[in-house]
């Protein structure tokens, strides 16, 4: 099954998550004392910067314990509240856990939204005093969204998948080049993010992706993957969305607008599906049932070895693929293998800062 249909049965399954907000009876048998505990984690305002700090603390205690610190971490900086507070942190943390710090911006070619945000996010990088790279894909989003506009229309090509393989590709790529296996690239991704994909998979059956690797996806040198760091994993997007102020006052600018593509993607319905569920759950004295969930997909994990023998290299790019024509997604996307062009194409690339 294509990806693209996968997303659109997810899309119509969660266009009635309505059904699920409907009013339900609370219970009057649940005790004072055990409503305060489920409440609890979403009403604290005042400890939201140690809890996150804590939480990304945390992370990095677990990475040294396993002895996975890299020497180098690369934050990819949208200039959205998420990465903003992973940059915010790690470039707090860095001499106490002696990694090196940089951020990467992807100017991926969005009229107006792209030019904004990297101003953005040439400013937090100033402020937090790391250095900013900022790479491009020799095909901005827009013209690949006036190539596929008829796909597009016909609900046969998901602009937000695209900017998604654009994304993780380049990130990749960026890191594996400048530092190999001693980079990691660290992401914004939160808890809220985790548990939508894994909804959203369990939606669209893609059974064999649901165990999650958690907050460290490791690299691999045969492969040209970096490592993989989440350390927001286990915190709430409600809690970030609070911290957004401590930002503000300490000088540090955020993104505000949305991007212009955003339109149709299914991940704000899947989270309030997710939201509706962990209401009713709460109120059956099941305290986060999605997060529960999301623990024990993580907890599975190493106890599935995947096959990946049907992983080949991309032969335009080199880089990872599971096509059967060997061409791997961004190769396809940027037009890469047509009158023998590939050898030229080298993404852009420059050092802000
Ligand atoms: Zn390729």
């Amino acid at each position: 099954m294509s990806k693209d249909n996968e997303g659109s049965k997810a899309n119509k399954l969660f266009e009635n998550s309505s059904l699920l907000s409907s009013p339900v009876p609370s219970s009057p048998s649940l005790p004072k004392r055990q409503l305060k505990r489920h409440r609890r984690p979403f009403t604290s305002k005042t400890n939201v910067p140690r809890h996150i700090k804590r939480r990304v603390q945390s992370f990095l205690y677990k990475l040294e314990a396993q002895n996975k610190m890299p020497k180098h971490i690369t934050v990819a900086l949208s200039g959205g509240k998420d990465s903003t507070t992973v940059a915010y942190f790690l470039a707090q943390l860095k001499d106490r856990f002696g990694y090196e710090l940089s951020a990467l911006f992807i100017q991926l070619g969005i009229p107006t939204f792209s030019s904004k945000s990297r101003e953005v996010v040439e400013a937090i990088a100033s402020k937090l005093d790391i250095p900013l790279h900022v790479v491009k894909p020799e095909k901005p989003l827009h013209k690949i969204v006036e190539e596929k506009a008829e796909e597009i229309r016909a609900g046969r090509f998901k602009i937000c998948a695209a900017c998604g393989v654009i994304k993780r590709y380049l990130m990749n790529k960026f890191c594996w080049e400048h530092f190999g296996k001693d980079g990691a690239i660290a992401t914004g991704h939160n808890m809220d993010d985790e548990l939508s994909f894994l909804f959203r998979n369990i939606f669209s059956q893609s059974g064999v992706t649901l165990p999650t690797k958690g907050p460290i996806a490791p690299g691999n040198e045969e492969e040209k993957l970096c490592t993989r760091l989440k350390p927001l994993f286990w915190v709430r997007e409600a809690k970030i969305e609070t911290f957004k102020d401590v930002l503000k006052k300490e000088g540090l600018p955020i993104v505000e607008t949305e991007c212009p593509f955003k339109e149709g993607n299914s991940q704000a319905r899947i989270k309030a599906f997710i939201d509706d569920v962990e209401k009713l759950s709460r109120r059956h004295k099941l305290s986060n049932f999605p997060s529960s969930l999301l623990k024990y997909m993580v907890g599975l994990s190493p106890h599935i070895s995947l096959d990946r023998s049907w992983r080949k290299q991309c032969k335009i790019c080199g880089y990872p693929t599971s096509a059967e024509d060997s061409v791997c997604t961004y190769c396809k996307l940027m037009g890469r293998g047509k009158n023998g062009r590939e050898a030229q194409n080298k993404v852009r690339q420059s050092k802000v800062g």
